[in-house]
């Protein structure tokens, strides 16, 4: 199909997600063909790096050969069945391969036993508060019924995820229709809500979070968070100690922890799962993107054997959890996600991290150096760079400025494919990128950045 054609029916049929579809209409889209490695190429023949990892999903690079031929060994079997009353074998493999995984990698509380798929990050968060909700239920605990999360948090653009989200620009809309939750300050320390320095403040964030557990915890269902890293809120990396604090608060409370990995997971932050940072085991955890390598959509929310048990009883009991999704437990995308599950210790992906995350952590020591970066951010091969008009008021761009969009354009000309947060720079490249090919991605966003922040 030629280019021209394509770009009409884009413009005519599509409408593209968290896009202001005027603005869209002006110009012309990439339409990408083709994807190798850290890679994507363009219907020109043009190839980017792709430093975001296609909106967080890509780990082992695109085209990984192991995925390619187990997703084609499975489509020769079964393409598709239902887990509701029945069963498939990648789904159980899968299960079980997380379920070690989970065990192994967070054993200091409950281990999370108990594996309920969905299709994306959103249904994951959505599965957990309604498990956690009839948790408590199922025990004849019934004034229940609010949830504790943080200003600036993402958990996804359903109404349930919608209600824990913290992001005006997104969520404040639709007020009027969401459930019930109340938000503690981001442990963000660029902006601290409390205009405190960390580590002189002594967590102060977290004592705000204490503060609304303790007048709320006996109709507080659960806090839910993004653990260590804020993504979508503007990479807001968590100083010290605040997840293992959050930990104990719950537990002194009695109210149940949800780590949503959905960015996190999967070696993003250095380790397999953000919470081994800080040796945590939630209660319940959202995982999904990196889960098949950005192959298939599939997603994972695990539980631990206490709350899969509150839900067994006899069927006049109404304890069952009546939820599930036509595609729940995909078996392509359960094939996917196994051949992923191998590559990690195949190529030793999380081994190889250390001298990736060093080098980065060097380049953006550099770029911090920049008359209008405010702040730079990481944990592990997730990083933001904050970008301000003034570095010292850290008074930001004019929004309508789109500064952050302008960068990220600039760098389109350079081969490096980016999406901004705002006026904060995303870096989030394949785990499998090379050393050479993540410093070109700093180098071109440095370059973009002084070119774009000093006209
Ligand atoms: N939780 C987190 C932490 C996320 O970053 C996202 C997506 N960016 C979601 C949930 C929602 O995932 P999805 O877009 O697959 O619905």
């Amino acid at each position: 199909m030629n280019k021209k054609t394509l770009i009409e029916w884009d413009k005519k049929y599509i409408w593209h997600p968290f896009t202001q579809m005027n603005q869209w209409l002006t110009e012309e889209p990439v339409i990408f063909t083709e994807g190798r490695d850290c890679f994507l190429k363009d219907i020109d023949g043009k190839w980017y790096l792709d430093g975001v990892s296609s909106l967080w999903v890509n780990i082992h690079g695109h085209r990984r050969a192991e995925i390619d031929e187990a997703v084609k060994a499975q489509i020769d079997k079964l393409a598709h069945s239902t887990l509701l009353g029945a069963c498939n074998e990648p789904s159980i493999v899968l299960a079980q391969n997380l379920a070690e995984m989970l065990i192994e990698r967070l054993p200091w509380g409950e281990p999370l036993t108990k594996i309920f798929y969905s299709d994306n990050g959103s249904t994951a968060v959505e599965i957990a508060l309604k498990i956690a909700y009839q948790y408590w239920v199922n025990q004849g605990i019934k004034e229940k019924d609010t949830f504790v999360s943080l200003k600036e948090g993402y958990h996804g653009d359903t109404i349930g995820a919608v209600s824990v989200g913290g992001i005006k620009l997104f969520h404040e809309i639709y007020k009027p229709l969401l459930s019930k939750s109340i938000q503690a300050p981001a442990p963000y320390c660029y902006r601290c809500e409390l205009k405190l320095n960390f580590p002189s403040c002594g967590l102060a964030c977290l004592g705000e979070m204490e503060k609304i557990i303790r007048q709320n915890h006996e109709r507080t269902v659960a806090v839910i968070v993004e653990p260590i890293v804020q993504c979508a809120g503007g990479i807001i990396v968590w100083p010290q100690g605040y997840l293992k604090g959050l930990r104990k608060l719950c537990n002194k409370y009695e109210i149940l922890l949800i780590a949503d990995e959905v960015a996190t997971g999967f070696g993003r932050t250095g380790r397999m799962f953000a919470c081994e940072h800080e040796e945590v085991t939630p209660d319940i955890i959202c995982l999904s993107k990196g889960i098949t390598n950005g192959y298939m959509p599939l997603a994972v929310t695990a539980v631990n054997e206490k709350i899969f048990n509150a839900f067994l009883g006899e069927i006049e009991e109404r304890k069952t959890f009546y939820h599930g999704h036509s595609y729940t437990g995909n078996p392509l995308a359960c094939a996917a996600a196994i051949a992923s599950l191998e590559i990690f210790k195949k190529d030793r992906t999380l081994e190889n991290l250390p001298p990736k995350i060093e080098l980065l952590k060097n380049k953006l020591s550099e770029i911090a150096e920049l008359s209008h970066v405010g702040d730079v951010r990481q944990k592990g091969m997730i990083a933001g760079i904050e970008l301000v008009m003034d570095k010292k008021t850290k008074e930001p761009f004019a929004w309508k400025e789109q500064t952050g969009w302008k960068v990220v354009r600039l760098a389109r000309k350079y081969g490096v494919w980016l999406r901004p947060l705002g006026d904060v720079i995303v870096i989030m490249p394949p785990l499998v990128i090379s050393e050479e090919n993540l410093a070109r991605l700093l180098e071109v966003i440095k370059d973009c950045i002084i070119r774009i922040s000093s006209d």
